[in-house]
């Protein structure tokens, strides 16, 4: 028989065993056995083989490349081989930051599409003359990154879409009351030209955000949907067990009457909050009186200053935009109607950020579990030491949770570079901050096997047993 045959021949066989003993755990090979298995039929995520790299941790000394390490994040993840910076406020994204990204763009679909929200892709070149009928491409000042075509036309590389959308909307003539309320929105990469980027991936020039926009019959109907859609933030941020705090904000340039900022309390933030050590009150402290101590809501609680990052923002829009555009609807009575309209931004790559931010500790970063890049590191012996054997032990293992857990297909690495010692390869894991480190080791070839697992979420080191480490980890959630 050829030698591929033989493999899918040899998987198709054992395929039903394996699952049938599953049920105790995994099935139990010799070590010949898992390791002809191993070398071609099932490619193993190798940390030796993963592009983050190396050479580019050292960046804090190149002080040209790193500009001011101005926080946690941006330390922790260039250090880490997750962001590489390259122009001023611009970084590059390496592939686990993409994985941790598209797993939050999932998180977030599911939340926005769980509202009605319908995701598309607008422009992000967008006509100055369609920001002149706004009023706000002499509103929006330097922050806006202009440029012309080589016809000499004005153009800005959007931060925001209300005039794009809404000029979309208006041009479809048949727009029925029975569409509404229609909830667009996007999740792309947005420009702002900062005068002074800073903070890595908090305050950069180019950074990712969701923007939806959502059309109303009435203002009566337009504020529920605001209402609903911040409902959707708060269970995004409690998904991601982040504390999030809902805070009443200034419209700003956006325009509007309502307005709610969504922000992480930290210690880092540009903005200054007042919470309520007792109750869920919080409010920015330019829209409290300097003469506030006690918690307007429950009366009792002190009230706490913190810092706070942005990582969402809120209009009720009204008609500013639908009523310039002429973004209309027709009624029951067959009449045009101005639509209402509300629009909502988060900040993803901020949220990435964020995240780290606040969760992490001086030493590693610390994710979101349901984002994490990777969800399990499997660390083998040191090559060469006493207890080298259980290096297939190891090898098995990554291969038995693949297949007996199959949400954490490709969400477990193998740290193979053996010739590390485990102390040294344990500390870069939780410099990256894998949720569950397994080390592979002594304790591993006793019978029945223990393996010793590092939750760096809660900092707990347990011992298991193979079935319990597949009960831990069949509760992993993952997106
Ligand atoms: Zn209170």
């Amino acid at each position: 028989m050829n030698p591929v045959w033989k493999r899918v021949f040899h998987r198709l066989h054992r395929a039903p065993l394996i699952s049938k003993r599953h049920q105790s755990g995994c099935a139990e090979h010799t070590s010949s056995s898992a390791s002809t298995r191993s070398t071609s039929s099932k490619p193993r995520l190798l940390v030796s083989r993963l592009y983050q790299p190396a050479s580019l941790r050292d960046v804090g000394q190149d002080s040209r490349l790193a500009g001011e390490m101005t926080c946690k994040s941006q330390r922790l993840m260039q250090q880490a081989g997750l962001i590489h910076p390259f122009n001023p406020g611009c970084y590059f994204y390496l592939p686990a930051t993409v994985r941790s990204m598209e797993k939050l763009v999932r998180v977030i679909d599911q939340e926005m599409q769980g509202i009605g929200g319908q995701k598309l892709d607008m422009p992000s070149l967008c006509s100055a003359d369609l920001w002149r009928t706004s009023e706000r491409w002499d509103l929006m000042g330097k922050e806006l990154l202009r440029l012309k075509d080589r016809h000499g036309a004005d153009y800005c590389l959007g931060p925001t879409h209300e005039e794009a959308v809404t000029t979309l909307v208006a041009h479809q003539a048949t727009l029925s009351y029975r569409q509404l309320p229609l909830l667009l929105y996007q999740i792309t990469r947005k420009f702002r030209d900062e005068p002074k980027p800073k903070f890595g991936l908090l305050r950069g020039r180019e950074f990712y955000m969701k923007d939806m926009y959502s059309f109303d019959v009435s203002e009566e109907a337009a504020r529920q949907t605001y209402e609903t859609v911040c409902q959707a933030y708060i269970q995004l941020f409690t998904r991601l067990g982040l504390r999030c705090v809902q805070v009443q904000a200034d419209t700003g340039n956006i325009g509007g009457t309502l307005s709610h900022e969504f922000q992480l309390p930290t210690d880092v933030g540009e903005d200054r909050l007042l919470l309520c050590e007792n109750c869920s009150f919080s409010a920015n402290v330019e829209t409290l009186s300097s003469s506030t101590t006690n918690c307007p809501q429950c009366k009792t609680g002190a009230l706490v200053e913190s810092k706070g990052i942005e990582v969402g923002h809120t209009f009720y829009l009204g008609k500013k935009y639908s009523s310039v555009f002429k973004a209309t609807f027709s009624n029951p009575q067959n009449k045009p109607v101005v639509t209402e309209m509300g629009c909502y931004g988060l900040g993803v790559s901020r949220i990435l950020a964020a995240a780290i931010e606040v969760l992490s500790t001086d030493e590693g970063i610390r994710w979101p579990g349901l984002i994490a890049p990777y969800q399990v590191c499997v660390l083998p012996p040191k090559k060469g030491s006493k207890v080298e054997e259980a290096a297939v032990l190891a090898e098995e293992l990554v291969d038995c949770l693949g297949e007996v857990l199959p949400r954490l297909r490709g969400e477990i690495v193998l740290d193979d570079r053996t010739q590390m010692t485990i102390g040294k390869r344990l500390k870069d894991a939780s410099r990256l901050g894998y949720p569950y480190v397994i080390v592979v080791g002594e304790a591993a070839l006793q019978k029945p096997p223990t393996f010793e697992v590092i939750c760096q979420q809660t900092g707990e080191t347990l011992f298991l047993s193979k079935d319990g480490l597949l009960d831990l980890l069949g509760k992993v959630e993952t997106v």
